[in-house]
């Protein structure tokens, strides 16, 4: 008998809070729930518009509630029809897209994570106990710090930018740099992306610790298919 693997989307923008995504929190909820998934992850790009004038804590919060908008409607629509939803958060430094793993709301009181360089970023993930990806590490100026992050994507499947994710070198990437963990994701924006990235494991991944244990064991599968209209 073939073993029942489990689905999770790693890397997704709601229209709430990521101004370039095409699809709500509930819609993306309910469309990854019918195409087979078990869990989500919304990972909204980090503006830093949106914090920039952040003074107090009062500052603090309404900016967060803004960035996490698309986040808490995912959430209580999973809770309601049975979809696990995971926090993650897609940032822009150093002309570089991060993927930031293990975080919650308090990553986003300091703003001053936008100014480090690499290395600086690299130091306070560990400190924090985040984990820090290179989201679609050869996409456009994108150059991954191989020595300042703990994985990449070694799979993206956007379709915003199919042709541009150049999947071919995070794989020679993965040769050269075993030690690094790899996912994969499909960065989705529209409802093309849906089924088309993510992860497939032996258990259900209900935590961000489960994602984390299952990404260092290596018992898992990139789901790599390509995106309708591409
Ligand atoms: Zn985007
Ligand atoms: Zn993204």
């Amino acid at each position: 008998m073939e073993k029942k693997m489990y689905k999770t989307e790693t890397h997704i923008h709601c229209s709430e809070s990521s101004n370039c995504s095409r699809v709500s929190a509930v819609e993306f909820v309910h469309r990854f729930k019918d195409a087979g998934y078990t869990t989500i992850f919304i990972t909204d790009h980090y503006y830093r518009k949106r914090f920039k004038d952040c003074e107090t804590e009062e500052d603090y919060k309404a900016a967060t509630a803004e960035q996490l908008a698309g986040y808490h409607t995912a959430k209580a629509e999973g809770d309601k029809i049975g979809l696990n939803v995971l926090l993650g958060c897609e940032f822009h430094i150093n002309d570089d897209d991060y993927l930031f793993i293990g975080i919650d709301e308090s990553f986003f009181y300091h703003k001053e994570i936008g100014d480090m360089t690499p290395e600086e970023l690299f130091d306070y993930c560990n400190a924090n106990g985040y984990l820090l990806f290179a989201a679609h590490p050869f996409r456009d100026d994108c150059t991954p710090k191989a020595h300042a992050v703990h994985g990449f994507e070694l799979i993206n499947t956007s379709y915003n930018h199919y042709d541009q994710n150049n999947n071919d070198k995070a794989l020679e990437l993965s040769k050269t740099h075993p030690h690094l963990l790899t996912t994969g994701g499909a960065d989705a924006h529209t409802l093309n992306d849906v089924g088309t990235g993510g992860i497939m494991t032996e258990e259900p991944i209900t935590s961000i610790a489960d994602y984390i244990r299952i990404l260092r064991s290596g018992n898992y599968e990139i789901i790599n298919n390509k995106p309708e209209g591409r």
